[in-house]
């Protein structure tokens, strides 16, 4: 097999709708919220002209989709990529709602996406492309509204421009309309670390029931873009010993460790961890198979299906990244023991600090990066001991715990609200 596994066996909606249906069935959910709740509640399709720099006028096609608002404003990232789809928006902006109302903040779903290929564009015809998506979905998102985020191949940088467009068109400057933004233009601390922070969270939650110590336990990280690198390094520094780590390029495997700080100087200078000299070459896919306690797949979806889960040797699966299990593996994995800790638990951890920010924002007053982590973590810690206690109460795996427990709470909220007519 090659980098990416290109047939996938259910598409990014697919794999939530068929989660969405087993959770909603347990919950005997009302046909009327079931059918409302499985689609999202708008999406926006723009064509984004963009002046390149050679001069040439170039389209774009981009995305919003707005899945819920029934806990509070839309949130959720944006991505660029040249093989995102509408579809896979639509799932990841469902999972965003499911997410929030995991770890309990008040706000729905959103997700967005442009497709465009990062690698091959200039920082300004970025920056353009970035503007223009932004201008085009101006009147439907907002603090207040829906709240973008970066996500695959969007940063800081991204989010400062998104930031300013919006402002310019509301003639002041409102922070709160993106997160995941510059520390200096209102970003929180702590937010860059948040997503890997909250997959160690629940992977130290995880060791407890297996009373497991840290310093015992092989970890494989799979992808090391934001999630993957910052989980890899916080793994590292409290005692895990990092294994094998991959990202598009190829991989790296030792089974004594690996220096993770001289892993990550060298990422910073070749931007990849492929020819890492500090262990054997690996195939990105292959390195998933890999003997370790910990797996964290934290690069793309559908990375675990049915051809690969039953080789799988990690008994712990921390998902940082959205949707990388599909369905059917779930199935392979449970039934070969592997304790999952679900993607909208294992990397909410973005998501709560993004919430932290936005409350920082509105307030106009900034927290201590100590009080952003002990707040993070006393929020996954009890999400995944709720998630947890859900799951052994009415007998589901903990995928379908978190569903069930996030559908419950939209589901409550949204019977208290009434449909507006
Ligand atoms: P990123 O663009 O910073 O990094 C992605 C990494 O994955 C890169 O190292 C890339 O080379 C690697 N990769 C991509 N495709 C791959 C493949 N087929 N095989 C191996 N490696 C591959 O993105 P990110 O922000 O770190 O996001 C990673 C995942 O985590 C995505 O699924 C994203 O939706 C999810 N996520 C991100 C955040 C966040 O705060 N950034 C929060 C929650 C979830």
């Amino acid at each position: 097999m090659g980098a990416v596994d290109t047939q996938k066996e259910l598409s990014v909606y697919e794999s939530m709708a068929a989660r969405f249906d087993i959770a909603a069935r347990k919950l005997g959910l009302d046909e009327g919220l079931y059918k409302y709740l499985r689609m999202p509640n708008r999406e926006i399709i723009v064509h984004i002209p963009v002046v390149m720099d050679s001069g040439r006028l170039d389209v774009f096609d981009g995305f919003r989709v707005q899945h819920s608002i029934a806990r509070g404003p839309s949130k959720g990232g944006i991505r660029f990529g040249p093989d995102v789809t509408l579809d896979e928006i639509r799932g990841l902006a469902a999972e965003m709602t499911w997410k929030c109302a995991v770890v309990n903040i008040p706000f729905g779903g959103a997700k967005g996406g442009v497709i465009c290929d990062p690698h091959q564009l200039s920082q300004g015809e970025l920056e353009r492309i970035t503007r223009r998506y932004t201008a085009e979905i101006l009147d439907y998102i907002g603090p207040e509204r829906d709240v973008p985020a970066p996500d695959m191949n969007t940063n800081e940088q991204t989010m400062a421009w998104i930031m300013d467009t919006y402002s310019m068109h509301v003639r002041h400057t409102v922070t709160a309309s993106v997160t995941g933004k510059p520390i200096d233009l209102g970003g929180s601390r702590g937010r860059r670390e948040a997503t890997g922070r909250g997959c160690m969270i629940a992977c130290d939650e995880a060791l407890k029931r297996f009373g497991r110590s840290r310093e015992s336990t092989r970890v494989i990280v799979h992808g090391f873009g934001n999630v993957g690198s910052q989980a890899a390094r916080l793994m590292h520094e409290t005692g895990y010993k990092i294994v094998g780590v991959a990202d598009i390029a190829g991989g790296v495997y030792n089974p004594r460790g690996l220096d993770v700080p001289a892993l990550v100087e060298y990422v910073a200078e070749t931007k990849t961890v492929s020819g890492f000299p500090g262990g054997e070459p690996i195939d990105c896919l292959a390195i998933l198979e890999q003997d370790c306690e910990v797996l964290v797949p934290a690069a793309t979806e559908s990375v675990i299906t049915s051809r690969n889960a039953e080789r799988i040797k990690a008994r712990i699966l921390v998902e940082g990244a959205n949707s990388p299990t599909t369905p059917p593996a779930d199935e392979i994995l449970f039934d070969h023991g592997v304790f999952v800790v679900p993607d909208i638990l294992a990397n909410a951890g973005g998501v709560t600090v993004s919430y932290f920010e936005w409350v920082q924002d509105r307030q106009g007053y900034f927290w201590t990066e100590a009080d952003v982590n002990e707040r993070l973590k006393h929020i996954l810690v009890s999400s995944f001991d709720d998630v947890v206690r859900y799951g052994e109460k009415h007998n589901v795996n903990n995928r379908i715990a978190a569903y069930m427990l996030a559908i419950d709470r939209v589901a409550f909220t949204m019977k208290l609200r009434g449909i507006y007519a």
